[in-house]
């Protein structure tokens, strides 16, 4: 896993010195893994929840040595990501992915960078500039809608979104479109509001589209650690989200909010970002991603 460097170098450099500065397993040394996993952000539910599995663990196998328990550790942070394989992706059959974050966090980056990815595998794909909310969103969506050769549905600047989305579940049923991906404003400073306009776009989807696979993605940013995991819990509260997409994994050492996100909220991280060019994205495996940045 590139781009993953400054969160690497974080962890890997507490863990080091933990495994090799302490001679037997006590509550020192408990408390001191404690705190390298708060430091790169895996937060304190998770960093709870590992280190209970990691002491019964100890315990049950009866290990003195903190050499020992290293992969243990490692265990354990993959057996809380753990929530089980998704039965479909979007990727793989007829789609419809509404993508919602706040502003700034890469959301229209991202959609660009998925269309790319779908379209390198010859899916055809429609983009929704549901986000009417924001002048620049459907200009900047258009770009990306060139270069990754996909089409653009779009509406009026403070237009209904419901009306975009209306107009491109049916674009995306002309063209027999594989993929439909909506950019949606998601202000979560108006809750009630972002409720209801997810509802309404729901209900013509539902309605429009019936047989189409649905998926709900929130775009996070990486580098806001802590910030991340409470935008998570709270689109969480207005929106049945299928997935987690962090961005900008490559210019931060708060990664490991990708183990909190999953762990706490049992939702997959289906991708991370990690760069601005359209090639950046990547598709997110727990096991990989953990061991490149515990081993
Ligand atoms: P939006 O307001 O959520 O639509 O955010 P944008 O898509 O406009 O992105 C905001 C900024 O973040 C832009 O400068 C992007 O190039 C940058 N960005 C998005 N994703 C990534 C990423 O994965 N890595 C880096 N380094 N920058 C990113």
């Amino acid at each position: 896993v590139s781009g993953l460097t400054k969160t690497r170098d974080n962890i890997i450099s507490g863990m080091d010195s933990i495994f090799s500065g302490f001679t037997k397993i006590d509550e020192a040394f408990y408390e001191e893994l404690e705190e390298v996993l708060i430091m790169g952000d895996l937060g304190v539910q998770a960093t709870d929840s590992i280190l209970e599995d990691l002491r019964e663990k100890v315990k049950a196998m009866h290990i003195k040595e903190p050499s020992e328990c290293r992969q243990l550790l490692i265990d354990s942070i993959k057996e809380q990501m753990d929530i089980g394989e998704a039965a479909y992706e979007f990727e793989d059959r007829t789609s419809v992915v509404m993508v919602i974050g706040v502003n700034g966090v890469g959301k229209t980056t991202t959609i660009g960078k998925l269309a790319g990815k779908l379209r390198s595998r010859h899916k055809k794909v429609v983009l929704a500039a549901a986000d009417t909310f924001r002048a620049a969103a459907g200009e900047q969506l258009k770009e990306w809608a060139d270069r990754a050769q996909a089409e653009l549905i779009g509406g009026q600047e403070g237009s209904d979104p419901a009306s975009v989305i209306y107009d491109a579940v049916a674009a995306a049923q002309a063209r027999h479109a594989d993929v439909l991906l909506c950019d949606t404003a998601g202000r979560l400073h108006n809750k009630k509001n972002l409720m209801e306009e997810l509802k309404k776009m729901n209900r013509i989807i539902d309605r429009e589209f019936p047989d189409a696979y649905r998926e709900t993605l929130v775009v996070l940013d990486a580098t806001t650690g802590q910030n991340a995991l409470m935008q998570a819990r709270e689109f969480n509260e207005v929106a049945d989200i299928t997935g987690i997409i962090l961005t900008k994994m490559d210019g931060t050492a708060k990664g490991g909010i990708a183990v909190a996100i999953q762990a706490e909220l049992g939702i997959p991280v289906k991708y991370i970002g990690v760069g601005e060019t359209i090639e950046d994205l990547q598709k997110f495996d727990a096991d990989t991603f953990v061991n490149a940045l515990f081993t």
